[in-house]
């Protein structure tokens, strides 16, 4: 599979329109100082299969160091790996030098290492170290040249998610590779490399080993970028999804319903929040939980006490697997409390008071269309639901134009006609 000489294409018809011209400027002056500049990864890959692409990351021979002082508004970051984020606007634009895996070392242990460690390296290293051949393709923006070590030009056109390197190792290193190989399959609709699906059946219980924090951003950038039905289909296909969501089986229809909403919300360009697609993922077992402490408790204790209980222990599960600020369980917890009010029609001005209305409004919706609940109570609570609150802003501050003064109320009317 792998090629040591690299393979270089020129793109003639390549439209430089569809790259920032800051990041052009950026590329100039690496350039002017001595230096490599290529455009690297995901964009590449998306801008060859005719997607727009969702950042650009640029790779360089120069350090860190070198590259702040030949950039303007230029700043370093990172610890373990110092990159550069170089801000234009409301854009950041991340400049990073070539770098290479460590060697490994032949013990058991360190077969099960996580590695993340780097140190500098020329550019054929920096693209050995990459996870997949379609995500280390090198452009080079003033000679339109793309420089390919990998074979990655070949599996684009093939539409194939194929390893650098043995599959097998390369997910020891990082088990979040085998997430990221079903995030790609799913998004570019690319089939997998045998290697890379025996590779994911014989490592996947490492995933265990990832920290929840990295787990949490990988989820979203499955579940939350357009593609989480596709993503939900790859992973449960892989048996991967029960390794991050064991119980996910019991609630499949609930999590098939909240994929598909989040990619329509995706597709039509509204905010998508995370801590709502995790309520929505974890609320059967919820329901579950309060069944069970009801079961147990139910004529002695206080409902309210007891649905708090079941959201702490809900909460508590779903630490073994992401991380949700305290902010997202509190919301989370809200959600779920106001189920109750909903489904009683309980208190309906306190209820609609509520700042997570809508956001509970949508929960409840989501169990109408799973067949937990009657549509016909979503219908009711709809037609009385706050506007969005952009909306009641956009509403109120019309409403004090509109009242300021009597000369404002003529010159609205004249503007409106
Ligand atoms: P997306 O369009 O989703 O951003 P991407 O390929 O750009 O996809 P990033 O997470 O932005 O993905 O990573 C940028 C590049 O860094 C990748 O294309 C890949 O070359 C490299 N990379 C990222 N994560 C890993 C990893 N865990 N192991 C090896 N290489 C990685
Ligand atoms: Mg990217």
């Amino acid at each position: 599979m792998t090629l040591y000489k690299p393979k270089v294409v020129t793109l003639d018809d390549f439209d430089r329109n569809a790259v920032p011209s800051q990041l052009i400027e950026i590329h100039r002056r690496l350039r002017r100082g001595g230096h490599d500049a290529f455009l690297v990864g995901g964009c590449i890959r998306d801008y060859l299969l005719g997607l727009s692409p969702k950042d650009f990351d640029t790779a360089t021979n120069a350090r860190p160091e070198k590259i702040r002082k030949l950039l303007p508004q230029a700043f370093i970051i990172g610890r373990r790996f110092r990159l550069i984020h170089a801000r234009r606007g409301d854009t950041t634009f991340e400049i990073a030098t070539y770098r290479k895996e460590p060697p490994s070392i032949n013990s058991t242990h360190s077969k099960r290492r996580i590695s993340l460690e780097n140190t500098f390296g020329n550019q054929r290293e920096d693209a050995f170290r990459r996870d997949f051949t379609i995500n280390a393709l090198y452009l080079d923006l003033r000679r339109k040249e793309v420089v390919d070590y990998v074979g990655g030009l070949k599996d684009l056109q093939d539409r194939v998610i194929r390893s650098i390197g043995p599959a097998d190792e390369r997910f020891q290193e990082d088990p979040v590779r085998m997430i990221r190989a079903a995030r790609f399959a799913a998004k570019l609709g690319f089939s997998l490399d045998a290697e890379v699906k025996s590779a994911i059946r014989s490592n996947k219980r490492l995933l265990g080993l990832v920290s929840r924090p990295r787990m949490r951003d990988e989820l979203t950038k499955l579940f939350l970028s357009g593609h989480g039905v596709a993503s939900y289909q790859v992973m449960t296909d892989l048996n991967l999804l029960e390794c991050v969501f064991p119980q996910h089986k019991a609630a499949s229809s609930m999590i098939k319903h909240a994929m598909i909403e989040s990619d329509e919300r995706y597709a039509s360009g509204h905010k998508l929040s995370s801590a709502y697609f995790f309520g929505a993922m974890l609320w059967h077992f919820y329901a579950d939980r309060l069944q069970v402490l009801d079961n147990e408790h139910g004529a002695n204790s206080n409902i309210g006490v007891l649905r708090e209980q079941a959201c702490f222990d809900v909460l508590q599960m779903s630490r073994q697997y992401v991380s949700l600020n305290r902010e997202a369980q509190q919301f989370i917890l809200n959600i779920f409390a106001l189920q109750r009010r909903l489904e009683r029609k309980q208190n309906v001005g306190r209820t609609l008071d509520h700042p997570r209305i809508r956001a509970a409004i949508h929960l409840l919706e989501l169990r109408a269309k799973s067949g937990e609940i009657d549509p016909s109570l979503v219908e009711w609570w709809k037609k009385r639901q706050p506007a969005r609150k952009v909306d009641r802003r956009r509403k109120r501050r019309s409403n004090r134009n509109y009242r300021r003064s009597p000369g404002d109320r003529h010159r609205l009317k004249v503007e409106k006609n």
